[in-house]
């Protein structure tokens, strides 16, 4: 079974062609994980996955929207009570640690108090995962200079007992991915895979056992090759695992089917 962890297809760039790039999914016979970023993007996965069965939602407030509105704990547990089990992750949350300068010009004081809010709401996220027993989708990035960002959800995870998740988009080192997959964590890889040219994301994925691994595409963005720079869609998910494929020297069928076991098991599709 075909599965994109990690889609956006309740953002803006669909809003004219929707039901086409829906229709491509259903062709595929894939399932969907369409992932909020802000509460109208949750409310809108959400939305998407009671109309149609092979979606699914998760909902969030992504870090680097945490000075454009507030995190109202008891409105995103609203919308899981309403969903009819069609939430089956929180997220993304987590830690970005490349776009703090964005947060500076919404009046912070400094760097300081931009990683300290997102940690405080980080955690919050984690709670809210934990008291609903649901996973976690988290997103990380490092800065140009601040290669801190993933030692720090590290800690985070460690300390809030968080177990149950995968950290998505992975681009953090070797070392940080043992610690995650250690830890219980998958790791998900998009487009990225099939025109990195730093070998860094290859030597992760020759070291990393296949049932830690989700694929996905972040669409709209990260077209994998050969889409590379058009607009993203699930149905492209299937080139990430061909580039994982070549790398594990696997056939493409068993990356599909181990990938596609290992969504079903984390988010109880
Ligand atoms: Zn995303």
């Amino acid at each position: 079974m075909l599965v994109d962890s990690h889609a956006h297809l309740n953002f803006e760039a669909y809003k004219d062609d929707l039901s086409e790039v829906i229709g491509r999914c259903l062709q595929e016979q894939m399932k969907v994980i369409n992932v909020g970023a802000a509460y109208d993007t949750s409310l809108k996965a959400v939305n998407l996955a009671l109309v149609e069965p092979s979606f699914y939602s998760a909902i969030g407030l992504h870090p680097i929207h945490i000075y454009d509105e507030e995190f109202n704990v008891e409105h995103y547990q609203d919308l899981i009570r309403s969903s009819k089990g069609r939430v089956v992750a929180i997220g993304e949350t987590g830690l970005d640690y490349f776009h703090l300068w964005q947060s500076l010009e919404k009046g912070v004081k400094d760097i300081a108090a931009v990683k300290a809010k997102q940690a405080k709401i980080f955690r919050e996220h984690i709670k809210l995962a934990q008291q609903n027993n649901l996973a976690l989708i988290i997103h990380g990035r490092n800065g140009k200079e601040d290669k801190t960002a993933y030692q720090d959800i590290y800690q985070v995870l460690k300390d809030e007992g968080a177990t149950r998740g995968v950290v998505h988009c992975y681009g953090g080192n070797l070392a940080e991915a043992k610690q995650f997959v250690e830890l219980g964590f998958y790791l998900g890889f998009t487009g990225i895979v099939t025109f990195d040219k730093t070998g860094g994301l290859e030597e992760i994925i020759k070291w990393i056992p296949a049932n830690k691994i989700l694929i996905e595409t972040d669409a709209p963005y990260l077209a994998p090759v050969p889409n590379r720079g058009k607009r993203n869609e699930p149905a492209y998910v299937k080139h990430v695992a061909e580039k994982i494929a070549e790398i594990k020297n696997k056939s493409v069928e068993e990356i599909i089917e181990v990938t596609g076991n290992n969504a079903t098991k984390l988010f109880n599709l």
